[in-house]
């Protein structure tokens, strides 16, 4: 049994110091799974009852805030929801916290990714303002020419809908057909689509690195929290 006093728990919920609490179950502002309670003595299961506190449901803040780099496999999926034969970012990290993919990549696509349990945090990165840098390693099914690189690199319109994406950096790697490109912005298969409209098909894509974060000693299908300091600079 996980119960607290009542007191305690609207404490933690940030409601009431615990002696101005059990003055408002005396004043009967309190319910717990729809009765009135007026014992300050009650207890109750912070997971599984429902308290309401002058009409209000409390929760307990998640206590613990963790940030994740997950540097994801081929083939695993990003989606959370239940889909019962893929393989999905959280059957790899198994932690307590209920964590959640700060953006996605393509199921295809390898590379970085950042999880928490921090939906400030979250939001702040994934809002189209953000010029979070990722970093992503195309390799391509031909050699990119030096003279396309302009083209790649100034803001092109994507030939499939005709959106606009921003200009971005990139970089020929010496076998010619690896390309770094660096982008701020996430649009739908966005690294793909941008070659697709020069002509050219991404046979394999990495994301090599984001928001600063590299990968590390961290393997495929590996990961680990971010410290503390790290954390901060994403801030
Ligand atoms: N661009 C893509 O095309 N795919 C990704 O997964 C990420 C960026």
């Amino acid at each position: 049994e996980e119960k607290v006093r009542i007191n305690k728990f609207l404490a933690m919920c940030g409601v009431a110091s615990r002696r101005a609490a059990d003055q408002m179950v005396l004043e009967g502002r309190v319910t717990v799974n729809g009765q009135l309670i007026v014992e300050p003595g009650s207890r109750v299961d912070p997971r599984k009852d429902e308290v309401i506190v002058d009409g209000k449901r409390m929760a307990e803040p998640e206590s613990k805030q963790v940030y994740i780099l997950f540097n994801k496999p081929r083939n695993v999926i990003t989606t959370s929801h239940d889909e019962r034969d893929r393989q999905q970012i959280l059957d790899f990290i198994d932690v307590p916290e209920r964590v959640f993919p700060v953006g996605r990549l393509d199921r295809k696509t390898t590379g970085l990714l950042l999880l928490t349990n921090d939906g400030t945090l979250a939001h702040l990165l994934m809002h189209p303002s953000s010029q979070v840098q990722k970093e992503y390693l195309a390799s391509l099914d031909e050699k990119f020419p030096p003279a396309m690189l302009q083209k790649l690199t100034s803001g092109m319109r994507l030939k499939d809908t005709g959106e606009k994406v921003s200009p971005c950096r990139a970089k020929i790697l010496d076998d010619g057909m690896s390309v770094l490109v660096g982008i701020h912005e996430g649009k739908n298969h966005q690294v793909r689509r941008m070659f697709s409209t020069l002509g050219f098909e991404v046979k394999r894509l990495d994301r090599v690195a984001y928001a600063g974060l590299t990968p590390g000693e961290l393997r495929r299908g590996e990961w680990r929290f971010l410290s503390r300091k790290e954390v901060e600079k994403l801030y």
